[in-house]
């Protein structure tokens, strides 16, 4: 850090090339990829592990990485995949859809990942500002940690904060829920269940939602767990005797809002615990003995913003199957939402699902905000209408959002141009020599 003070009071980091802010799926590979293409690389963390919802947020399943026939999420989201399932003795080697996650595997593979390409990375990092240049540029993020207020200036930047914060605060226009009622996706608190009978939990329950026999309809109708009002419970074992659960809705929790997000963890760990009793009461042969080891540090946010791009990804793109000149990825993932309308529902009921190597483009533009020249989106917040955000928050796709906006960054800075002016087949070029899969 340099002597200097940001408007008398703050300190100065200058000097880097890239600075990602948020060390989620999106993030983590942005910088991975930005550093690996030569940039001197800044991560900041808010908290203290790389992996965002992956490992802070306890979801305890990867998305399917394959479109039914072939994994088509290459490049670092395959490196993450394989290396943080290697060596779980309970999944299949070869299975590439719907993977348990151990979140202290999935944190040191990311610690790996970064300290291999030689990314700095500071955590307990978080940033609350954003400092513009004259000319409408990022010119700093500001950020706060145990060494005080920190501007941290780059020549690019990358949002891997999920929310889009960086973006927004610079000035980048966003939709946020519903465009006329402002609803959101429901979120989830999801947490870990420890001493749970194996044998049965594999062989006698049937806990999901969609299975007509699981006791979760009955728990739902049951006064003794109010919290439990719906029957969404999700669950994957994800070490011996251990249980990770994606379960319980929180209704229209904003989360550039901090109240309600604090009041939604108070009641997620309420539900968490609601699960707990239920389950010992209506599953006794397996959870009977189980204790509630730990519940998720960071709030299970299904909406946040989505960033205006010089691309937004439409629904009509998603049902057509559609091809982009400029794409960097592929998806092939249904489109999850949680708590749809009517009018969604009908969209996804007559549409269906991809059909076995079936998958859409990802392109360049979707992660190229509108009006600002040095900012790239990655993760859950690029740039697309609220249907196709149902499919394409999900991590796998992050994954490969954050090795192309990383590699964009770092290709933009040695070129000493804006990452919307790169040659797209140069950074194509780049992007399939790593390995990425686009057509
Ligand atoms: C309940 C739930 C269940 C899900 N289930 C699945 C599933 O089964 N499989 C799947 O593949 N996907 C699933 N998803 C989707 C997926 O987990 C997320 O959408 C995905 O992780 C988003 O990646 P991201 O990198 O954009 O952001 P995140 O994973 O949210 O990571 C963002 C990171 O940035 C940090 N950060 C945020 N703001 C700041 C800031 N201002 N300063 C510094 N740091 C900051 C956060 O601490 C966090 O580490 C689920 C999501 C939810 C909410």
């Amino acid at each position: 850090m340099d002597s200097r003070v940001y408007h008398g009071r703050i300190g100065v980091s200058a000097d880097w090339d890239v600075v990602v802010v948020g060390g989620g799926p999106g993030g983590c590979a942005a910088a991975v990829a930005a550093a690996r293409a030569g940039a001197k690389t800044l991560l900041l963390e808010g908290t203290g592990a790389a992996g965002g919802m992956g490992t802070g947020g306890l979801v305890p399943a990867w998305c399917p990485f394959s479109d039914g026939e072939k994994i088509i999420y290459r490049g670092i989201a395959e490196t993450v995949f394989r290396r943080a399932k290697a060596g779980l003795r309970h999944v299949d080697e070869k299975l590439l859809n719907w993977v348990s996650i151990d979140p202290e595997a999935l944190k040191r593979t990311y610690d790996e990942l970064l300290m291999e390409h030689g990314v700095s990375v500071l955590f307990h990092t978080f940033v609350a500002g954003v400092e513009m240049a004259g000319d409408g540029t990022i010119d700093a993020v500001i950020a706060g940690n145990k060494a005080g207020l920190t501007a941290f200036r780059a020549k690019v930047f990358v949002d891997g904060t999920g929310d889009g914060d960086i973006a927004a605060w610079a000035g980048a226009d966003f939709s946020l829920g519903d465009d006329r009622t402002g609803a959101l996706q429901h979120a989830t608190l999801c947490f870990t269940l420890s001493n749970v009978d194996s044998y049965y939990y594999q062989n006698a329950c049937r806990l999901h939602g969609n299975n007509p026999g699981s006791p979760v309809h009955r728990i739902a109708k049951d006064d003794s767990y109010p919290e439990i009002f719906d029957t969404h419970l999700c669950q994957t074992f994800t070490g011996p005797g251990t249980v990770g659960f994606n379960a319980g809705h929180l209704v229209g929790v904003d989360s550039t809002d901090p109240a309600a997000v604090s009041a939604a963890m108070i009641q997620g760990r309420r539900i968490a615990h609601a699960y707990l009793r239920a389950l010992k009461e209506y599953e006794p042969e397996a959870f009977g003995a189980a204790h509630l080891v730990c519940t998720a540090n960071l709030m299970g946010i299904r909406e946040g913003r989505r960033i205006a791009g010089d691309y937004e990804l439409t629904c009509g793109d998603y049902l057509a199957r559609r091809s982009f000149e400029d794409e960097i990825g592929r998806n092939s993932y249904y489109l999850d939402i949680h708590g749809m309308s009517g009018e969604m529902r009908a969209v996804i009921d007559k549409a269906g699902r991809y059909k076995a190597g079936e998958s859409h483009g990802i392109p360049f533009g979707s992660l190229l905000p509108k009006k600002l020249d040095n900012l790239l989106l990655c993760g859950r917040c690029i740039s697309a209408d609220r249907m196709t955000y149902g499919s394409v928050r999900v991590m796998p796709v992050c994954l490969v959002t954050g090795e192309a906006a990383g590699t964009a960054a770092a290709m933009a800075v040695q070129r000493e141009i804006a990452p919307r002016e790169l040659d797209r087949s140069a950074l194509r070029g780049e992007l399939r020599k790593n390995g990425a899969y686009f057509l």
